[in-house]
């Protein structure tokens, strides 16, 4: 697309010339990535948002071009006047203000744009739209698919992976799940046999304490807390068992030499049990029922800090675990070359990738009755999280 948007950029009033580039996407390159036979005329308008309000980042090219073309002149005119005065100059002009203006122009045109195109949507995919644009949700549709990092994708998983993006019948999977119940893309993933949910908790754990490690003292998973001797926790919800452990134990986190416990949660927000309740209340929700189990023992007992890690399977997270992140990519950075903003961006692509390869495996993983992960233990936190319908 780069080199149409440099063609557009250079060349003016090319709307028509453009119009079988607009034809191949909506009816060659579309159905071959989707899986669909053809794109409708609402979803063509959907995928051309950028990845970030939910769309594909895939803007019809002859409604764009001409937009393309006068930023190109407004960010190359102070240029062009150098150049025709002649007048030498040992720095050349600063275009950083006007290249400003134009993105934050373009930012704001996006963003009305798909206020209209979302209000026009049914229900069911306004609450995918909006689940797509939590921060990190679309991390995996702009990363290049470097196999090293784990960032290619097979062609099924491409397609599962929009399938779940916007709600779609998936294709090819059995009628029924080994349960017994219809297999659709939300029961795969709240289904927990098989335990593939439970192995969609452990990789998010373990690349956590992982990347931890890179930054604090005694980063492990599973952490025994220290037996209760008398102590009264609150509430009485309290994680009282001699055998409790946190997901992650970290030193030197949110301060110096200061002790750190997480916990893990993943909960599929299209689940039946939180399809009438807001996004936000049940990130709140899920933070408030970890730190009830463990904040009291952990700040009483072990004399250290909680914080619930709470995510969704489409790729969002909550309040407290985006904080989190954010101050783990400021530790990352200052240990590296790379800065604050290329470090958060890699870790939330590094997340998404795990939510979306364990979303995948939910759909196309073996349920098979005699199947247990080798993880499937109460120790490994297998036992995490309220069962969800
Ligand atoms: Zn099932």
């Amino acid at each position: 697309m780069g080199r149409w948007v440099y063609l557009m950029r250079t060349i003016p009033n090319i709307s028509s010339l453009l119009q079988p580039l607009e034809d191949a996407i909506r009816l060659k390159l579309f159905p071959s990535i989707t899986g669909h036979v053809a794109c409708a005329t609402g979803e063509r308008e959907l995928f051309s948002l950028p990845c970030r309000f939910g769309g594909l980042g895939m803007g019809d090219p002859t409604a764009f071009c001409e937009s393309q073309f006068d930023a190109s002149l407004r960010i190359t005119a102070p240029l062009k006047d150098l150049i025709i005065s002649q007048v030498a100059h040992v720095h050349s002009p600063d275009t950083r203000s006007i290249k400003a203006q134009v993105h934050q122009h373009r930012r704001k045109a996006s963003k009305k744009r798909a206020l209209e195109i979302r209000n026009g949507l049914s229900s069911q995919l306004q609450r995918a739209i909006d689940l797509n644009s939590e921060p990190g949700a679309s991390s995996w549709l702009l990363a290049l698919p470097l196999q090293d990092q784990g960032y290619h994708l097979t062609k099924q998983e491409f397609w599962d992976a929009l399938h779940l993006r916007y709600g779609w019948t998936l294709l090819n999977t059995p009628s029924h799940c080994v349960c017994g119940s219809p297999f659709t893309a939300d029961h795969a993933m709240i289904c927990r046999h098989g335990g593939l949910t439970f192995v969609r908790h452990n990789d998010l754990r373990d690349t956590t304490a992982e990347l931890l490690s890179n930054v604090c003292t005694n980063a492990a998973i599973e952490p025994p807390l220290q037996s209760l001797s008398g102590e009264e926790l609150t509430p009485r919800s309290a994680n009282c068992q001699d055998d409790a452990r946190a997901d992650i134990h970290a030193r030197g986190f949110w301060g110096r030499r200061q002790s750190a416990f997480f916990d893990v949660r993943v909960f599929h927000p299209n689940a039946q049990s939180y399809r009438n309740v807001s996004i936000p209340s049940v990130y709140r929700r899920h933070e408030m029922q970890k730190k009830r189990e463990y904040g009291d023992r952990v700040r009483e007992v072990e004399f250290a800090s909680f914080t619930p890690l709470v995510f969704a399977t489409t790729g969002g997270m909550g309040k407290e675990a985006i904080t989190f992140y954010r101050r783990l990519a400021e530790l990352l950075s200052k240990h590296s070359a790379l800065s604050y903003s290329s470090t958060l961006a890699w870790i939330r692509c590094t997340l998404s990738f795990s939510l979306l390869r364990s979303a995948t495996m939910c759909i196309r993983g073996s349920r098979s009755i005699s199947f247990r992960s080798p993880d499937a233990s109460p120790e490994m936190g297998l036992t995490n999280g309220p069962r969800e319908t």
